[in-house]
């Protein structure tokens, strides 16, 4: 018996190394990063010997988890301006995106029953607004153009005196092509309406200040800036209520009930730290590899498109359509590569992202795109590998095909 689990635990393939590289190379850090381990660090102790929970007031336990929670919070607040009591803790994006969109069309009802959002959202904002809209309320989803960013003027002529809320995500989770917010948000804050934005792409990457910004509601998630799965936070302006989707004892001012992740918080309140600390250098770090990485392929591959903003974009996203390959061959020979394809496995079926249908790509461009996320750990021996494999690759695929 023991020699069959040895030999089953050996079958497993070991970790490949290349010269000084461990393979694969991990390339998909807008789906996802790895806990920083300063982060991890802080969290530990709430799992043991600071177990307490924050809502115990007769005691030290409580009162040490309490404390912890509230730091975090300045922590979170610090990142985005705000000030800590306008922040509330959730498990997620997904669960924040919910809470902001459906807590403000419930607490607004006595104002409209009107949305708008665009046709780029992540499905927890499309979603949302989808369920909101088989219980009476009117969405306006707004087109992008070609480059992925909205136009002013569609958003403006969308408005009616029943809008209620604009939910507009500041980066795409797929192009990484950030949204004009801060002109939105004057749109918005002349006309009395609340601004929501989904901004899990964006914080610890671009520059966020829901006061400058003129943000009302802000979502965002621990595990897209190296902290935690499982725990977010929600900035809600202060004099803003949104009706709460999750009842029970009061917790989060009333508006998210639940006994609250204590270190996961505590990772999340960690990360935001790093992040208001290293921001700046980071971004020129990704971008570096980024610029590095686009330019060697570009350099030597004809037929591949950048798309969405250059511009206007987080410094870690490249995302690339290949003509002439075929997307499933080109993520095969990618093995090494740990990236995300622009095609979606739905039911067996290859569907083509609906975001890059959105900037007009046909089904075969936007099949064959590669979504390259460059983080904090990335090394430009990595970037470089990547970038020869990608050249390889389609060069043997295009090869093949003639
Ligand atoms: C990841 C992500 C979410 C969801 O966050 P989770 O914490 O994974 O639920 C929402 N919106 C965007 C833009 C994201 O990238």
């Amino acid at each position: 018996m023991t020699n069959t689990v040895q030999a089953s635990i050996e079958s497993t393939p070991p970790d490949q190394t290349r010269g000084d590289l461990k393979l694969p190379i991990y390339l998909d850090n807008q789906a996802t990063t790895p806990v920083d381990p300063r982060v991890l660090e802080a969290m530990l102790p709430y799992f043991t010997e600071k177990f307490g929970n924050p809502a115990s007031r007769s005691h030290r336990f409580g009162w040490a988890a309490d404390e912890a929670v509230q730091t975090a919070r300045t922590q979170v607040a610090d990142l985005i301006g705000a000030s800590p009591k306008e922040v509330l803790f959730t498990s997620g994006g997904t669960e924040g995106d919910n809470l902001a969109i459906k807590g403000a069309a419930y607490a607004g009802k006595a104002r409209g029953n009107h949305i708008i959002t665009v046709v780029t959202e992540h499905k927890a904002v499309l979603d949302s607004c989808k369920h909101l809209e088989t219980e009476g309320v009117q969405v306006t989803y707004l087109p992008v153009q070609k480059d992925g960013l909205i136009d002013l003027d569609q958003l403006v002529g969308a408005i009616t005196d029943r809008t209620i809320l604009v939910t507009i995500m500041h980066s795409n989770n797929e192009i990484g092509v950030l949204q004009p917010i801060v002109e939105i948000g004057r749109v918005c804050r002349q006309r009395g309406i609340l601004f929501h934005t989904d901004a899990a792409q964006s914080i610890a990457k671009a520059p966020v200040n829901v006061t400058s910004q003129n943000i009302d509601l802000l979502s965002f998630s621990g595990h897209k800036l190296y902290g935690p799965k499982g725990v977010g936070a929600v900035y809600v302006r202060e004099g803003v209520r949104l009706s709460p989707i999750i009842d029970g004892g009061g917790h989060e001012r009333g508006m998210r009930s639940g006994t609250l992740n204590v270190p996961g918080i505590v990772g999340l309140g960690k990360a935001c730290a790093i992040a208001s600390a290293e921001m700046s250098k980071e971004a020129c770090h990704t971008a570096g590899f980024r610029n590095r990485l686009r330019d060697r392929i570009l350099g030597s591959l004809d037929g591949c498109y950048i798309n969405g903003s250059m511009e206007n974009r987080v410094p870690g996203n490249l995302n690339l359509s290949f003509a002439r390959v075929d997307g499933q061959a080109l993520l095969m020979g990618l093995s090494d590569v740990a990236v995300s394809s622009g095609a979606a496995c739905t039911s067996a079926k290859l569907e083509p992202s609906y975001v890059l249908k959105a900037l007009g790509l046909s089904d075969d461009l936007a099949n064959s795109s590669i979504r390259f996320g460059i983080g904090r750990f990335n090394t430009e021996a990595e970037i470089d590998f990547v970038a020869d494999r990608v050249i390889e690759v389609v060069s043997q695929l295009r090869e093949i095909s003639l």
